[in-house]
């Protein structure tokens, strides 16, 4: 892209349409990808560059994300894998949600049908800033809640007892791992990992069964789809979903790869923060 000027004409035309489709529709579904914490200050874990800079411990061990973020390493070292997550959970424990959530949340309650949230993010940021916690679908698991590592049941149960005290360091956990209320044995986040047979899905299976009946009665969605990649597609494809069998249309926000499946949807080259916002201003202080 060497003419600039075409470009900002474009992304102008760009915010006004994707104002357009917020204020027509009568139902808001956010999809969201790890690109919408970036503007909350989390990292980004792409490439393994991106990964060992936020945990050099790992580089030394020589653990990517995807040893790293399984049941395996559990077992291998439960001190190391509890230090990683034990630092991601209190890492997002006190991560203030950008203005952007704000923004999705006040539009969302100007529509007839509200608004639903569907998310691969393990780090509970959307029922921080605040959404009903009844319409959010967290399809790889939330890192709030711990299940047993065995697993010897379905239980799933709340994380806030449990406050890791970790050497950032040396990625290692200090205090001792959550234990299964069962069998005693070490608990884990309740997160799909990489590998993992041994997730309990009942609580996201529930979320989803909740969030598709909320759909069905959605007549003109409009999806917002922030920072959610390629790598791995699951957010793209419920947007996807949403366009194809619900007659939805679709705004994507995505710095880098913001291509979209059809002409009548809006692409957003650029983060979450800065696009949400641009929306906001074309859409004016009456919708806000
Ligand atoms: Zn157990």
């Amino acid at each position: 892209m060497h003419d600039t000027k075409h470009q900002v004409v474009d992304t102008r035309v760009a915010i006004e349409v994707a104002a357009t489709l917020i204020e027509q529709a009568d139902a808001l579904i956010v999809t969201a990808g790890a690109g919408m914490g970036i503007d909350s200050g989390l990292p980004d874990f792409r490439g393994k560059e991106g990964f060992w800079r936020a945990y050099p411990a790992l580089r030394s061990a020589s653990l990517d994300f995807y040893s790293i973020a399984s049941p395996e390493a559990f077992q291998a070292s439960p001190e190391l894998a509890w230090g990683f997550y034990g630092h991601r959970l209190n890492l997002y424990r006190r991560t203030t949600p950008h203005i952007g959530f704000d923004l999705l949340q006040r539009w969302g309650e100007r529509l007839p049908h509200g608004l639903a949230v569907f998310t691969s993010n393990v780090d509970g940021q959307f029922q921080k800033a605040g959404f009903d916690p009844a319409l959010i679908y967290e399809c790889h698991g939330s890192i709030h809640h711990l299940q047993c590592l065995e697993p010897c049941c379905e239980d799933i149960w709340r994380a806030d007892d449990f406050l890791p005290d970790v050497d950032e360091q040396n990625c290692r956990l200090r205090n001792l791992p959550p234990v299964c209320p069962r069998c005693g044995g070490m608990a884990r986040p309740n997160i799909l990992m990489f590998n993992d047979s041994g997730w309990v899905e009942q609580r996201s299976a529930g979320q989803e069964a909740r969030l598709d009946r909320w759909l069905s009665n959605a007549k003109r969605p409009v999806v917002i789809e922030v920072g959610a990649g390629t790598t791995i597609p699951s957010v793209r494809h419920f947007s996807h979903l949403v366009i194809q069998q619900h007659g939805g249309r679709l705004i994507r926000i995505n710095p880098n790869e913001c291509g979209v499946p059809t002409p009548r949807d809006v692409s957003l080259a650029m983060g979450a923060a800065e696009g949400l916002a641009l929306i906001a201003e074309a859409l004016g202080p009456q919708f806000g």
